[in-house]
This record gives structure tokens, sequence and C-alpha cells, in this order.
């Protein structure tokens, strides 16, 4: 089945047109610069033709029509009728508590996703501008939303609830929602193939390492615990975002800095993290350049990252009473070795055991990659994320089972 998985955040309108039969991506582009100018840049991967184009798009609307323009071009295109394009897959940031897996698009599960509108409203608003788009450019093609949230939706109450008083939770829906859900659940499916394919009895640690962090724990396949919250600023320290910190360093920092409520989120999400505490930049490739030349804030910034992946890998084993499997994926995850050695070292009392010289040379493009030496009672491995592909899958599922 050809799926065309969407992924609409505010300016920009990414997408690719997957063949689930073969698990290849045939095409795969982006409208950037929506309500500002426009760009769209296109390739097909068949021929490897490439296609760019300056472009008013005003809308998400006229986005999915440049989309679907390209698909159908007779020159850099890679389908003859729309009727090739058999369902839409949308990636959808946050599915609040309604969601706990994937779902074909009908009135009532857009009105929920409007009721998701407050807890991601820059998301969800570009995601319904989105499926909008694709309604009014291809009405008769169904879509499906999978949430990144969905994933985590397993979590027992006792990890999901703040300690704030319980008539937050109910009149606000104030709890931990975690993300990157469709990630870890890619992964944790991929190491329990590795494991012999039965969830049941497996107890995994996913890290989602990349500009956004997350840590879940997954025992018999389920989230139990992951370390995003009501918004991803929690966890981990990241790119820009602080990760957990004491909650009254937030009014005390407002008042010392005469910050509004926004600015103070704004903070929090884009001038912290790595970026905070080196002063050099939010990328960790960056930071590894720095921290050779000597800059001491650069190596704080990934101690701090290596040392608090460990803290979860730690508390995640206590919850799931052991631990079987740790899995790296995204940016960091995939390429930066000395990251996944901090996290590592140091927990021979679980039984971890890796071969550093495999670690150094494992990038995304080595591919599944085991790290663990043979005697280690933990198995650690890198497995590449692949989130377009659980989109397009469950597209073709739901799809199917309508026919
Ligand atoms: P996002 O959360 O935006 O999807 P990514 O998963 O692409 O982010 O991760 C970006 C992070 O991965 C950056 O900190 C970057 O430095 C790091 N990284 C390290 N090596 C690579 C690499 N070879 N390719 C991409 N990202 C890398």
């Amino acid at each position: 089945m050809n799926v065309l998985v969407v992924n609409a955040g505010s300016s920009s309108l990414k997408y690719q047109l997957f063949d689930t039969a073969s698990n290849t991506v045939i095409a795969k582009g982006l409208c950037d610069r929506i309500g500002i100018d426009g760009t769209l840049t296109h390739k097909q991967l068949i021929t490897g033709k490439v296609y760019e184009v300056a472009v008013s798009i005003p809308n998400h609307t006229v986005a999915m029509k440049c989309v679907v323009d390209a698909l159908l071009d007779a020159d850099h295109g890679c389908v003859k009728s729309m009727d090739e394009i058999e369902a839409v897959g949308h990636r959808i940031v946050h599915g609040g508590a309604f969601f706990s897996e994937s779902v074909l698009l009908n009135e009532d599960v857009m009105a929920k996703l409007e009721l998701c509108r407050d807890l991601a409203p820059l998301h969800t608003g570009a995601h319904i501008q989105g499926i909008q788009g694709c309604l009014e450019v291809m009405p008769k093609t169904p879509q499906v939303l999978v949430f990144d949230t969905a994933f985590h939706q397993t979590m027992p109450q006792k990890a999901f609830m703040y300690g704030l008083p319980y008539e937050l939770y109910e009149k606000h829906s104030i709890r931990r929602y975690g993300a990157h859900g469709t990630s870890h659940r890619y992964v944790a499916g991929e190491m329990i193939k590795l494991m012999g394919g039965k969830a049941e009895g497996t107890k995994i640690v996913t890290c989602h390492l990349g500009n956004g962090s997350s840590i879940s724990a997954v025992k018999d396949g389920k989230v139990m615990d992951t370390s995003m919250g009501f918004t991803p600023l929690a966890g981990v320290i990241m790119g820009t975002r602080c990760g957990d910190m004491d909650p009254a360093v937030v009014p005390y920092v407002m008042a010392k800095e005469n910050l509004a409520p926004d600015q103070m989120n704004n903070y929090m999400n884009k001038k912290c993290g790595f970026l905070g505490i080196s002063g050099v930049s939010s990328d960790c490739r960056d930071l590894e350049a720095a921290s050779k030349e000597g800059n001491e804030r650069a190596t704080l910034a990934m101690d701090m990252l290596g040392f608090q992946i460990k803290k979860f890998i730690g508390a995640y084993s206590a919850i799931m009473n052991g631990l079987d499997a740790i899995v790296f994926t995204a940016g960091i995850g995939e390429n930066t070795a000395s990251i996944r050695e901090r996290a590592l070292s140091e927990l021979d009392y679980l039984g971890v055991e890796f071969d550093r010289e495999i670690n150094n040379k494992t990038k995304g493009s080595s591919g599944v990659t085991k790290l663990s030496t043979d005697n280690s009672k933990v198995q650690v491995y890198m497995i590449p994320t692949n989130e377009e592909l659980v989109i397009a899958r469950d597209t073709e599922k739901i799809v199917s089972e309508m026919k």
C-alpha cells in the first residue's frame, strides 16, 4: 500500500510516500516557510531526482496541494494518479488521555483532537491544519492519526500523577503524558524481536536522545514510566530544554530575572540545556568539538546528560525489578559514542558490560548494532529509530481493516 506520511508543523510540512509492501520510501520532501513565503523541496528516491522551488505557500491546504502536485508530476513525481496514494498517516504530537493507539480520522476523533489543543497548542493547531489541508486536497483518501503520546498510555496512575491536588488532574488534565512514544515503541519492538519475539517477561530501558530526549521503562512491551512529563520539558537535560529541576526554581528565576510566565516558559525551552550550560551550542557535535579543545562547560553539559541517563536506567531497573536490555536511538543515541559510554560505564552492579571499541565505531549509519559483550547480563543495542515506518504500518493496518 502507498501511504503518505505527513508531519505538519506550524510553518513546515514534512512528507514521505511509503510503499509498505517493500518497506521503501518512494519520495519525500518538505514544504517550508508556510505562511511566510514558501519553499518546496521534493526528492524522488527511485530516480534520485531532486526538485526545489520557491512558491507561495500561504497555508497548509496550499502546502498539501504542492505535495500532491510534486508526487503526480511527470518529471520528478512517482505516481500517475491520486488513486495510487491509498492512505494518509499523520504524526500527532499530543493525544492527551483520549488516544492509546492510532485511529482512523472521523468527526469524533477530530472533536477529541480539538480538546488536545490546550496541551500542545502550537503542534495541535498545525496538525489540525495539515489534516484539513488533506481533507480538501484528497477528500476520498482515508486518514489515520498516529500519536506520540499513545505508547505511554499504559503507564499506571502512580507513574503518571504529580503530587498536586487531585482536582488539578480532574479539572485541567495535569499529569505525565510523555513524548517520542512512536520512537520508543519502534525500538522496544525491534529489541523484543532480537530477544526472541515474546514481549512478556522483558524489561527494557529505551533511550531516545536527540535535540529532545526521553527515556522509557518498557516492561512486557508496555511503558511503565517515561521521563518526559506534562510537556517535553521534563526529564534529562536536552539541546535547549532544562529537564528536571526543583519546581521552586521557576518562580525564583521569574522574580530575579523579571520574567513573565510566557517568557519563563520560552527560557526553559529555548535557552537552557546544552546551550545554557555550555554557552557554545545546543548541538552535541559542537559540544564534542569544544570539549576536545578543552572547553570545560561543554564537557560538563555532556557529563550531565550521561549522569542523568544513568540515573534513569537505575530508577527504571528498580521499578521493573530488573533489566534485560538498554536501547539507544535518535541523533545522539545513534551517533554519539561518548554519551553512550558515559551512561553505560560503571553499571556493573546491574551486569552491564559493553565493548568500548564497538561503541566507539557505532553510528546510526551502521544499522542495528549490539554494543554489549556476550558476557553482559543486560543486552545493549543501538537501534536507529524509524517513526515514519511505524506511522505507515499503522495506517496500512487500520485502512486494510476498513476494506
Ligand atoms: P530531533 O530531536 O530534532 O529529531 P535528532 O534526533 O536529529 O534531533 O538529534 C540531534 C542531535 O544528535 C544533535 O545534538 C546532534 O549533535 C546529534 N548528532 C550527533 N551526531 C549526529 C549525526 N551524525 N547526525 C545527526 N545528529 C547527530
